[in-house]
């Protein structure tokens, strides 16, 4: 059986409205092998059987602390981000999971994200950039207005830093006259037409809402008529 391990909470940061990210540090001799776009399960000691997963938004070169960036949205999301604090401590089961990047050579990564499910998504573009990899990575997100992309700047960053890394955001509820000059409307054909260059050789993820997720998994199985097996879906609720 996995066991848990007792983390303080090293440092809380607001990212964006009810969405926060917490560095929890690892207790001395923890050096634990995992990947990234792994998921950690916590839970508080007065509540030993409400576990929630949280994937990492860290990544596994990023050693010492996870991170991890939660919504706040439910009976874990609210206690994390409306009770949190430095000092704290949750229990952590060990990473797990598949939703993995596939670092290799003549891949092309399309990764397409819903609202917090972006946060597995920092982790790939940290892990490429980081190891100088020419792995094509396209993060297509998804969110209701410009406020709620999390991320944004080291996103940006990354992209300066990694020509292989492109970041791009579409909002689906923005006001028509509202001063947002990018991308509008749902996730689309076009819009991952546009990033598609070696279907074979492409991998897709989506991360999100169930919704969001069915919608990802449709375009790229039903229209796109790509095999499953090109396709990896972490469906958060
Ligand atoms: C692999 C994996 C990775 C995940 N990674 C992340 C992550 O990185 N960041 C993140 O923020 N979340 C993540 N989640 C979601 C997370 O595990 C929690 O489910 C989330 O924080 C909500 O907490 P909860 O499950 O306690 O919510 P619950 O209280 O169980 O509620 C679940 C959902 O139902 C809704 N709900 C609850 N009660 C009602 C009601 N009466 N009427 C209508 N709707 C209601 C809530 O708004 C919520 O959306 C991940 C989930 C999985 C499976």
């Amino acid at each position: 059986m996995r066991t848990a391990v007792e983390m303080e909470v090293e440092r809380v940061t607001i990212e964006v409205a009810n969405t926060k990210t917490l560095r929890l540090r690892w207790p001395e001799g923890y050096d634990p092998e995992f990947r990234t776009g792994q998921f950690i399960t916590m839970y508080w000691a007065d509540a030993p059987d409400y576990k929630r997963a949280y994937s990492l938004s860290s990544c596994a070169l990023d050693r010492g602390h996870f991170e991890i960036t939660v919504k706040r949205d439910g009976k874990m999301g609210t206690r994390l981000v409306d009770w949190i604090k430095a000092g704290d401590r949750l229990m952590v089961l060990p990473p797990a999971g598949r939703f993995l990047p596939v670092f290799e050579p003549g891949r092309e990564l399309i990764c397409m994200a819903g609202g917090s499910g972006v946060t597995p998504f920092r982790g790939f573009a940290r892990e490429a950039t980081r190891r100088g990899l020419n792995t094509p990575i396209a993060v297509l997100y998804s969110v209701r207005t410009p406020d709620e992309v999390i991320f944004h700047d080291e996103f940006q960053a990354l992209a300066s830093e990694n020509r292989h890394f492109k970041f791009e955001v579409t909002c689906t509820r923005v006001e028509p006259e509202a001063p947002w000059t990018g991308r509008r409307g749902r996730l689309t054909l076009e819009w991952l037409a546009e990033h598609l260059r070696d279907p074979a050789h492409t991998v897709f993820y989506a991360c999100g809402s169930n919704a969001f997720v069915h919608t990802a998994e449709n375009l790229v199985l039903n229209h796109l008529h790509l095999p499953k097996e090109q396709l990896r879906a972490e469906k958060w609720g």
